[in-house]
């Protein structure tokens, strides 16, 4: 098993057998996004996936969970993502679930007989990162997608029977787009209706488009309160129901979880405490991304 440049994954996938079936990302051009900055795409070769999965079968036959990396590896033609998990499948008898992330694209360019037969080869989950429901934000972070191609990527997933978990970034429509940015992303999830939902906290890194625009003065991130304020929003706007909610990303000064629309009272009473005493919260350099 090799690994090559830095490999993320979701908090839910830490357990996860992690699998590079890329390096980096095919977008790479977020302001925000320290990840992949350096790395050139490129889907890997695919003898060298199918060596890993033989030699991590011998190693862990009992995986029941697998995390497809890098950044979007979703963004592969679908055959070739059918042929890596069938080898999995044939790897790990007891594989359960693959999960990836994705863009939003990468499924909206994608057939539904295609995203169908990759759920029937055992795709369980995918992540997308919707990151603000506000355009106006998307455009100017340089996302891959705007909001209403993300809403139809994942209605799309899951009518193709892919469960979906969505990222939303607290912080970064800067301080004066903060409510606007908890209203409007709530609404893209609202329609989104996923399975599971999560909300990073922005961190500003060196290096990135975002870091030479704040230092310029030309973004202001929210402060702690403002940040839980625009979350408070957020939660008390979204209208799903079934709906796995999580802040356990490290980069989030209040880690929460509960199933929306059922514990959203339960949640905004966890937000108005750490709003009133701060010391409940994760201190600043415990926060990582
Ligand atoms: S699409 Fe995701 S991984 Fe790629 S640059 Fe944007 S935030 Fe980073």
């Amino acid at each position: 098993m090799r690994y090559r440049g830095l490999v993320i994954r979701p908090p839910s996938e830490a357990d996860s057998y992690i699998l590079q079936v890329t390096y980096g990302c095919s977008h790479n051009a977020c302001t925000f996004c320290p990840t992949y900055k350096g790395t050139r795409f490129q889907a890997r070769p695919l003898e060298e996936v199918r060596e890993d999965i033989a030699a991590a079968g011998r190693l862990m036959p009992l995986t029941r969970r697998v995390f497809l990396a890098d950044g979007n590896a979703l963004c592969l033609p679908a055959g070739r993502l059918a042929r890596i998990l069938s080898w999995l499948r044939d790897a790990f008898p007891r594989l359960e679930r693959a999960g990836i992330y994705a863009n939003g694209r990468d499924i909206n360019e994608k057939t539904r007989d295609e995203l169908r037969q990759l759920a029937a080869l055992g795709l369980g989950i995918v992540y997308l990162g919707l990151e603000s429901g506000d355009d106006e934000v998307l455009r100017r972070v340089r996302k891959a997608d705007g909001s209403e191609e993300m809403v139809q990527a994942v209605v799309k997933a899951r009518e193709c029977g892919l469960r979906t978990s969505v990222i939303v970034l607290l912080g970064l429509a800067g301080k004066e787009g903060s409510l606007r940015h908890a209203r409007l992303s709530a609404e893209a999830v609202s329609r989104m209706k996923p399975d599971y939902l999560s909300a990073l906290t922005l961190m500003v890194v060196p290096g990135t488009p975002l870091y030479a625009q704040q230092e310029k003065g030309d973004f202001t991130l929210p402060d702690q309160r403002e940040l839980l304020q625009e979350l408070r929003e957020f939660i008390r706007c979204c209208r799903v129901e079934g709906c796995v909610f999580r802040t356990n990303h490290a980069s989030n000064y209040l880690p929460l979880k509960g199933i929306l629309s059922r514990d959203r009272e339960r949640l905004l009473r966890c937000i108005d405490e750490g709003i009133q005493r701060p010391q409940v919260l994760r201190p600043e350099y415990m926060r990582g991304l």
